[in-house]
């Protein structure tokens, strides 16, 4: 049997407007989970036992979902969906990059604004704020393709106040809104095993939960919409700054003569042990940096993050000192490398340049 899962009605509200608007907070997304596993051993979907589409108007259709910003991260997300069955639309500024899904299954729109018209709930994975604003709220953006009924889920790394412009955007249509910034790298995304922090509508939560449940492992639902920003950004500046240190011990076991391969298995056996040194290491060693997250959206991280903690005047010297790294070695040209590439911020050739 095809390991595909089935899906019925995702949005069964009804069609008469008012009743519709109200319904939107009390059955946005009704659906009853069952528990065919796909190939991620993932659970997988809804049935319904009365299914009316209030988006379609079909008597019974899939759940459609959009998919826009298909980089790193967007695209084994998108894949993931798709492998457990989902009726999936994608689109990226750079259309190529949507080839491979779509010779999987997936549907293709030219602008966010067809994708979120046509689907029931629409992810977006862009990469700043900058180009999460343009995609939601910009010409031919979704929220003008967003209506009653319909659901936003920002998985973008942004800022708290971007989160919440793009919220009001999509929340004047009536369509429900939720921010889930991702912890996860590129493999995570891939394994489906990220860890979804998210905040805003409630409902919108519940009902795309089976969907945040394909694409990860755990989620935490953090109330007002900002909270899922903040949470994301605290915890890519522990990271950021955690990297920076990294390097630096790297560097100078170097130069006392210590094997730093040594020091990567010290570190692994011990208190402050973590995936990511014995991960990034071992090339870090060899001055070799394959691009899981690039070191320019690492740098974008650090600088939202000093932003958030200026607004509520909390010191993080660390935090700057490791931003001004990331800051050189983008100015050296490893805006595109992962952002282990930091470390070559702190050799002598880039020290005296
Ligand atoms: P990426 O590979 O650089 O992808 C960025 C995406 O944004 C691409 O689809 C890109 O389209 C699109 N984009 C950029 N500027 C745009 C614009 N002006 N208008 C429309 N689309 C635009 O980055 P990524 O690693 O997937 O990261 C995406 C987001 O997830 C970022 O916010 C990042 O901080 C966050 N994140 C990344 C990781 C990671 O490990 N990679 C982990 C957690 C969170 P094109 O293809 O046309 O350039």
């Amino acid at each position: 049997m095809s390991m595909k899962c089935l899906m019925n009605c995702f949005f069964c509200l009804p069609t008469n407007s008012s009743m519709a608007l109200s319904a939107t907070c009390s059955s946005f997304l009704w659906g009853i989970p069952f528990t065919l596993n796909n190939n991620n051993n993932k659970k997988c979907f809804y049935s319904h036992s009365h299914s009316r589409s209030y988006i379609s108007n079909s008597t019974s259709s899939a759940p459609r979902v959009g998919f826009l910003g298909i980089g790193i991260m967007g695209s084994p997300m998108a894949q993931n969906l798709l492998k457990a069955g989902v009726d999936l639309t994608v689109w990226n500024r750079t259309k190529s990059k949507c080839e491979p899904l779509i010779s999987l299954g997936a549907k293709y729109m030219s602008s966010p604004e067809e994708v979120a018209a046509s689907c029931d709930l629409t992810f977006a994975m862009l990469a700043d704020p900058h180009s999460a604003i343009d995609v939601a709220c910009g010409n031919h953006g979704a929220a003008n393709g967003m209506a009653p009924g319909k659901g936003y889920v920002d998985v973008s790394t942004v800022d708290v106040d971007t989160s919440k412009l793009i919220s009001q955007h999509i929340k004047a249509t009536g369509a429900l809104f939720l921010e889930a910034p991702v912890s996860g790298s590129k493999k995570p995304a891939e394994d489906g095993q990220l860890i979804f922090l998210t905040a805003g509508d409630r409902n919108l939560y519940e009902t795309a939960s089976p969907l945040l449940d394909i694409m990860g492992k755990s989620k935490f639902y953090l109330g007002d919409v900002g909270n899922g920003a903040a949470m994301k950004l605290v915890v890519n500046m522990i990271m950021g700054s955690m990297m920076a240190s990294f390097s630096e011990g790297l560097l100078l076991s170097q130069k006392v003569g210590l094997d730093p391969k040594v020091l990567v298995e010290v570190v692994s056996q011990g208190a402050i042990s973590a995936p990511m040194y014995s991960i990034k290491g071992p090339s870090m060693i060899q001055s070799v940096y394959p691009t899981a997250f690039p070191l320019k959206h690492q740098q974008k991280d650090m600088r939202l993050a000093l932003g958030l903690a200026e607004s509520v005047s909390q010191a993080t010297p660390i935090a700057a000192a490791a931003n001004e790294l990331y800051k050189v070695a983008k100015s050296h040209g490893l805006s595109d490398e992962d952002f282990s590439a930091v470390i070559e911020a702190l050799k002598s050739k880039f020290q005296h340049s």
